[in-house]
C-alpha cells in the first residue's frame, strides 16, 4: 500500500465517522426536545381551567335552586296552616313565594346555559386529553426508535474507532502531520481522486507531470487546483 492509498483509506474511516457522530448529535437534540408533549398538556390545562369553575357555577346554582324551593314550601305551609292571622303578614308571604319562583325561573334559564357551557368544555377537555395520549405514544416510539438507533451507532463508532487505530500504522508520521493540516481545509477531505486526468473534488485537469508523479506514487502530489492530495485511480 502506498501512502497515498493508506491515507485515502484512513479518509474514508474518518468521514464515516463524521457522517455517524453527526447522526449522535442530531437524535440526542431530539432526545432533549419534548416541546410538543409540553404543549399538548398545556391544551389540557387550559381546557381543565375552563371546566372547573362551570362545573362549580352548576352547583351553586342548584343549591339556591333547592334553598329557593324549600323556602316556598315552608311558606306556603305557613300560609295554609291557619295560623297566621294577619292579612299584612298574608299578604307578605304570598309576596315572598311569587319572588322566590320568579327568581327559580330565572336561576333555571342560567342552570340550562352554565350545564350546556360545561357539556362544551367536557368535549374540548376530552378531545384534548385524547390528542396527548396519542402524541405522548408517538413520542414514547420515536424515543425508543431513537434509543435503539443511538446504540448502534455508538457501536458502529467503537468499531470504525478501532479500524482507524489498525490504519494509522500504515501512514508516516509526517504524512500524518499534513493530513491533519489538510483536513480541517478541505472540508474533511484532504485527499482526491486522479479520474480521466481530473481532479475529483474540484474537476480540474491535471498536467502530465502531476499525472506521471501521482501514477508512480511515490511521492504525495497535490492537486494543480485546489491542492488535495492526489489518489491515481487511472483513466
Ligand atoms: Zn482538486
Amino acid at each position: 500500500m502506498t501512502q497515498v492509498e493508506a491515507l485515502y483509506h484512513l479518509q474514508e474511516i474518518d468521514l464515516n465517522l463524521l457522517q455517524r457522530q453527526k447522526r449522535l448529535s442530531e437524535i440526542a437534540a431530539a432526545l432533549s426536545n419534548n416541546q410538543i408533549i409540553l404543549d399538548t398538556q398545556r391544551q389540557v390545562t387550559v381546557a381543565e381551567n375552563k371546566l372547573t369553575p362551570q362545573q362549580r357555577k352548576v352547583r351553586q346554582l342548584e343549591q339556591e335552586i333547592q334553598s329557593n324551593t324549600q323556602k316556598v314550601q315552608l311558606t306556603d305551609e305557613q300560609l295554609y296552616s291557619g295560623r297566621v292571622r294577619n292579612p299584612k303578614e298574608l299578604q307578605d308571604m304570598q309576596n315572598e313565594i311569587k319572588s322566590l319562583k320568579k327568581r327559580n325561573t330565572e336561576l333555571e334559564d342560567v342552570l340550562l346555559e352554565t350545564m350546556m357551557a360545561v357539556e362544551e368544555a367536557e368535549i374540548e377537555l376530552a378531545d384534548a386529553q385524547k390528542l396527548l395520549q396519542t402524541v405522548q405514544t408517538s413520542w414514547e416510539q420515536d424515543h425508543a426508535q431513537l434509543l435503539s438507533e443511538q446504540d448502534t451507532i455508538k457501536a458502529e463508532i467503537t468499531g470504525l474507532q478501532q479500524k482507524r487505530q489498525q490504519a494509522l500504522p500504515a501512514v508516516t508520521t509526517e504524512n500524518l502531520k499534513i493530513y491533519n493540516t489538510l483536513r480541517p481545509r478541505k472540508n474533511n477531505q484532504p485527499i482526491a481522486l486522479l479520474i480521466n486526468q481530473s481532479c475529483s473534488v474540484c474537476r480540474v485537469e491535471q498536467d502530465m507531470t502531476i499525472i506521471g508523479d501521482a501514477r508512480k506514487g511515490q511521492k504525495l502530489t497535490h492537486c494543480s487546483s485546489c491542492g488535495r492530495i492526489l489518489l491515481y485511480r487511472g483513466g
